[in-house]
Parts: C-alpha cells; structure tokens; sequence
C-alpha cells in the first residue's frame, strides 16, 4: 500500500507532484510560515509573496544554471499563450520563421504563427506519424530568419531531441513544456526556453519563459499589453496579479530538486526509470515501442500491443491495480506512461510487474 493510498498517476498532465512537497504545501497551507494566512489568500504585494517570487526564481536560475543576461518571467495563458506570444514578441526584422514539425504542439505553434509571418516548415516527420525526430542544422535554417522553433520534448508521440540543432545567429526557441528540469541544459544556446509548468514544475497556471535579454522589446505597439515579454520583465512578472499559488508551489517543487542533487542527479534517475521501462518493452512478446530507439523520450513511454480492444482492457486493468492514465492520448491511442520527475521508481516498478501479469494473462 502506498502512503495516503495514492495511486500511481502516469497522466501526461497536469501530472504527479513529489510527495514530499504535497507534505509541504499541506503543513504551509493554513498558515504559511506564521503570516496567518494561506499564499492564495496573501497580496501578490506583501513582503511574504515577493519572497517567494524571488526564491522561486533564485532556485530556477541555479538549477538551470541561467546565465545573467536572461530573464526568467512567470506568465499565464499556459502553453498555448505562448504560441502566440513568441510570433508575436520575435517576429522582428523579416518577419519569417522557421519551425520544426515533430508533433501536435509544434504543429498548433506553427499554424499559430503562420496568421502573423512568414513560417516555414524546417523540417518534419508528420507522414511517419511523428515517431522520430528530423534532424536539422544551420544550412537548413533560412539565415534571414527571426527565430528557429523547436519541441524538445513530444509529450504526446513520445519522442525528444538528444540534442540541440545548431541554428547559427539565428535565435532558437524550444517548447520544453514536457521536459524541463528533468536534465541539465545549457541555456546559453537558446533565445527562449519556455514551459507550461503543470507537467514537470507544479500546478497548471503558470508558464516559465527563460528569454535572453536582447530578444525584448520588439513587440509591435499593436500587440496587447500583456502578450508583450518586455512588460512582464520590466515588472519582475508583477505587472499584473501572477498565478500566486502555482508559482509557490513550482517553488517548492525546485527547492525539492535542490536538495535531492540537483538536474544531475536528477538525469541520472529519469535515465535508470526510462532505460528500465524501455528495455523491458523491447524484451517483452506482447509490447511495442513504435518510437525510432534513438528518439526516445525519457519523459513519455510509448507503447502498444497492436490490439486496440486489448490496449483498452490494459489500461482499464491498469487502473484496478492502482496504475492510473495510462491510455495513450485520444488522438493516437494505445499506452503512454508518462514518468516524469516525480514518478518514484516504485512505479515503474510496479508498471513493470503489472505489464508481465497481464502478458502471461493475454498470451
Ligand atoms: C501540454 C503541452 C502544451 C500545451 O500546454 P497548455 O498549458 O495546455 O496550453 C504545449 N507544448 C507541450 C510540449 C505540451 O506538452
């Protein structure tokens, strides 16, 4: 029996939060930390709250090692804002730009961007229903481009970069909405990192966008107010009310990372999680990966049986035994476990023996 009877919660998102930092929020909720009150009831003005904000981004900037001349903004809007938010604040000189097509999100970020420039299709692996990467390099980026646009991670296809495109002058923009802060990245090669926060930082209502400081401020004067990056840096992402709670709890939640060693130690457990659960697919009679061996997300588990009455009665099994949301999304069916950092290995463990069951069941 797990603590508190929890199941394990294999859901894309909004998806599991480290027990311990529910241990907190729950200790902190009736009276943070002697202030009498809770963090959703507090001022986003008080003195409480801008301790919080300021901490949350202190411990961001040092597990991401942020360099100085990027500003870490929290916004909302979650992360489809932000498809029309880069359009918006990066499409500055020519007015042209180049995305990668390697799943839905990137392709609702491309036709987001097509109502506002010149967008091109870089490169894509659509006809192979998106179950590798394409890769790409600085001779296929238009050089008059205003930004390149990637999706580290495809949350829904299962599918991740390993490793960063080389674009040359041209600003790269990654979605890393489903995997940031599950490994060390150097920041330093990007223009944006931006990420919905409700799949691997907190709750859902908050959106961390990581931009260099040079990419601000070119938002047209026809752009609205709150869509306009530079606003929200100028304001320390105070300008107006910020999802007060939901930065809070990512707070925690990267105070949690801190002191559990860091995106070192924490690549090192997402690796051992994700290598265990893929080699047990490749090994296994009934399961399949559909997803190219070197494009594999660590994040997101694709598989399937190839039978669709039988993935259904998986997962419906799965959900007896305490394996929750484990159906692959509605639009591509089958099973998709997604493990992100606060799936402990006891569930993959527990995954993984519930899988063998039901194969030696489903012969
Ligand atoms: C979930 C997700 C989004 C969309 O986030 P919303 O907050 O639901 O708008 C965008 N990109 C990726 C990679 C995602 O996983």
């Amino acid at each position: 029996m797990t603590k508190y009877n929890r199941v394990y919660n294999f859901s894309a998102g909004p998806s599991m939060l480290p027990l311990p930092v529910l241990e907190k929020v729950k200790e902190d909720l009736l009276n943070y930390q002697g202030s009498g009150q809770s963090v959703m009831e507090m001022s986003h003005r008080s003195d409480a709250f801008k301790k919080i904000i300021k901490e949350a981004e202190e411990d961001l900037r040092e597990l991401m090692s942020i360099p100085d001349n990027y500003k870490v903004l929290f916004v909302q809007g979650g992360g489809t804002l932000q498809f029309s938010m880069i359009p918006f604040n990066l499409l500055r000189n020519s007015k042209k730009a180049d995305y990668a097509l390697t799943g839905t999100w990137a392709k609702k970020a491309y036709k987001e961007a097509c109502k506002f420039g010149d967008i091109k299709v870089l490169a894509s692996s659509e006809e192979d229903t998106f179950t590798w990467v394409p890769k790409f390099g600085k001779e296929d980026v238009r050089p008059d481009a205003d930004y390149v646009y990637i999706t580290t991670n495809n949350t829904i296809y299962g599918t991740a970069y390993n490793y960063v495109p080389e674009t040359g002058d041209v600003p790269l923009v990654a979605d890393m909405s489903s995997n940031i802060l599950s490994e060390p990245v150097d920041v330093s090669k990007f223009g944006i990192i931006w990420a919905g926060a409700q799949k691997n930082v907190g709750p859902a209502g908050v959106t961390i966008v990581i931009i260099r400081e040079d990419l601000l401020g070119f938002a047209g004067a026809e752009v609205p107010t709150y869509l306009d990056y530079k606003i929200h840096a100028d304001n320390d992402s105070m300008y107006n009310t910020p999802p007060c709670f939901a930065i809070y709890v990512a707070g925690e939640v990267f105070k949690h990372i801190k002191e559990t060693g860091g995106l070192e130690a924490m690549q090192k457990r997402n690796r051992e999680k994700a290598a265990k659960l893929y080699d047990y697919i490749d090994s296994s009679d009934l399961y399949k990966s559909p997803v190219a061996k070197e494009d594999r997300s660590m994040m997101n588990v694709v598989f399937v049986t190839g039978d669709a009455a039988l993935d259904k009665k998986f997962v419906a099994e799965a959900k007896e035994a305490g394996l929750v949301n484990l159906s692959g999304h509605r639009s591509i069916g089958g099973m998709r476990a997604s493990i992100y950092n606060a799936m402990p290995m006891e569930g993959i463990d527990t995954l993984i023996k519930f899988m063998k069951k039901f194969e030696s069941e489903n012969k």
